[in-house]
């Protein structure tokens, strides 16, 4: 837990999500501004800064595999989705807690903005 980190309070129950998925590293809730019709977080439970900080190959499988269920339950698989994971200044992060973005159910572009 990391005073004063957003995903760490959600992580303790201290501010409500609405959860999709979990398992043993991360847990998984819907974006509080989403950017698609389906767009979820996965995060681990301890707190990581970002994938610069990560060194965990069995935390970060586990947020990668988290991520594939989500896409199946929220429906994803046939159509497509994108994983994103914004790294530091010029990867846009604004949550300082390692974060996937899962998105899904319209067409993404490329490249990104
Ligand atoms: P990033 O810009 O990659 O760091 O993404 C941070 C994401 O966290 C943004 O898409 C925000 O909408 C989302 N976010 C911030 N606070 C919350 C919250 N309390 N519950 C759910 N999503 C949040
Ligand atoms: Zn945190």
């Amino acid at each position: 837990m990391s005073d004063g980190c957003v995903f760490c309070r959600i992580i303790a129950g201290g501010i409500p999500a609405t959860l999709v998925a979990s398992n043993a590293h991360g847990v998984a809730f819907r974006d509080l501004h989403p950017q698609a019709p389906s767009h979820v977080l996965v995060i681990p439970r301890r707190h990581v800064a970002s994938l610069a900080e990560a060194t965990d190959a069995a935390e970060l499988g586990a947020l990668l595999l988290l991520a594939g269920e989500v896409a199946r339950t929220e429906g994803l698989v046939e159509t497509g989705y994108r994983v994103v994971a914004n790294t530091g200044h010029d990867g846009g992060q604004t949550v300082h807690h390692l974060h996937l973005h899962v998105l899904g159910g319209r067409a993404m572009h490329w490249p990104p903005g």
